[in-house]
């Protein structure tokens, strides 16, 4: 899996050209993102988001937050400076408080406020790696173990670097049956700069590079093996920035006593203390014409769970925009951001494997949107099919 790596990128000559080396490369087919942040469960499960739960990974718990107890301490740190060295060592303060169990389990706070971390579950930030169930659901991991295979996963939380994984598999003399492979660097750089900046394209290049040394490996080691190459998600260019807060401050409700507001970068949480509150930010927030509120009919339509427990209102941001503050980027750095619930082109991700055409893909269960997108979910069903015969 090549993270970030746009469907678009293939209209661009420089990338073409290196793609046109690639035998794997021949069938390149748009593929279209799950809603919300995180895919792989989706892919490795065959279910949409509506039934794995996976919108967001952070949602509202005030019962069951592991730093529930935190809450006395919060408004003290909240008073801090956020940003210098006064918030690394408030930072340390806490790992202390939590003897590093937080960090182990439920990964980075971000710049997730003080006062918002004792409402928050991080449990949902579950790792998939090898998991047989995810949110007690049966993944491609369990189908393998059923049916005595092996299976390893390359990237992310067992590999930080990708040099460090095409190293690793140059190195193996036998793979196991499954062998998973995520490519992670390009995401960060298309953040940072943009999909379409000379830099981010010269990392595009760097992955192809990377992603042909380890074919050629695995070619090597296993003539016959199939190969799958595609992406997660492509990147949209950011073109403004929603000041989110500005809009809380309008409505003049307190944190955390009336709301709890959760900005992720394209969406922004709210959980109100009743519905007058929630009724008050609803229409402050309607003023603004780049938020969509999720409504009943919108989670229809992209078979997103309304449960409360991903926020009493939902919003979600137009293409191209992103919230600030939100609590995963500090500065107005970010050029590149994906996540928005309409997928433009520039969002969308790819799938190419070598010799299988559209026709054996459908044929195997892999469906196609109203605009010709392979639906992400049935990825799956790919995966299925390479690993456990085709379909009659
Ligand atoms: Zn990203």
């Amino acid at each position: 899996m090549l993270d970030a790596f746009p469907y678009d990128y293939f209209s661009k000559k420089v990338i073409n050209r290196a793609v046109s080396k690639i035998p794997e490369f021949k069938n390149k087919y748009s593929l279209k993102p799950s809603p919300g942040y995180e895919n792989l469960p989706s892919a490795f499960s065959g279910l949409d988001s509506n039934n794995i739960d996976t919108l967001a990974n952070y949602c509202f718990s005030p019962s069951q937050s592991n730093l529930r107890s935190f809450r006395f301490f919060a408004p003290i740190l909240q008073k801090l400076p956020k940003q210098g060295l006064v918030r690394g060592i408030s930072s340390r303060i806490l790992r202390t408080l939590t003897h590093n169990q937080f960090i182990k389990h439920y990964g980075h706070l971000h710049f997730i406020p003080w006062n918002i971390i004792p409402y928050i579950d991080f449990s949902q930030k579950e790792l998939l790696f090898g998991a047989k169930l995810y949110n007690s659901v049966p993944t491609l991991f369990y189908y393998l173990s059923k049916n005595n295979l092996s299976y390893e996963w390359l990237g992310y939380p067992i590999f930080k670097s990708d040099i460090a994984i095409v190293r690793s598999v140059k190195k193996k003399k036998r793979l196991a049956n499954f062998t998973f492979i995520h490519i992670s660097s390009l995401d960060a750089v298309s953040h940072k700069f943009g999909p379409n900046n000379k830099g981010t394209l010269l990392m595009a290049l760097k992955v192809l590079e990377y992603t042909n040394e380890i074919i050629l490996h695995v070619k090597k080691i296993h003539p016959g093996s199939k190969i799958i190459l595609f992406s997660d998600h492509g990147m949209v260019d950011v073109t403004s920035y929603v000041n989110i807060s500005r809009i809380l401050q309008k409505c003049k409700l307190n944190i955390p006593h009336d709301v709890i507001p959760f900005y992720d970068s394209t969406m922004a949480r709210f959980w109100c203390y009743n519905r007058k509150i929630k009724n008050k930010l609803i229409n402050k927030i309607m003023e603004n014409p780049f938020i969509k509120i999720l409504d009943p009919q919108g989670c229809e339509m992209y078979q997103i769970n309304p449960s409360e427990k991903y926020g009493h209102v939902i919003t979600f941001l137009d293409p191209g925009k992103v919230f600030f503050p939100n609590y995963f980027n500090m500065s107005f750095e970010t050029q590149g951001m994906h996540g928005y619930l309409e997928k433009t082109m520039q969002e969308l991700a790819f799938l190419s494997t070598t010799d299988e055409n559209k026709e054996f893909l459908i044929k195997n269960n892999v469906f196609l949107d109203s605009t010709n997108n392979i639906v992400w979910k049935t990825l799956f069903n790919i995966f299925q099919t390479f690993l456990f015969g085709e379909r009659d």
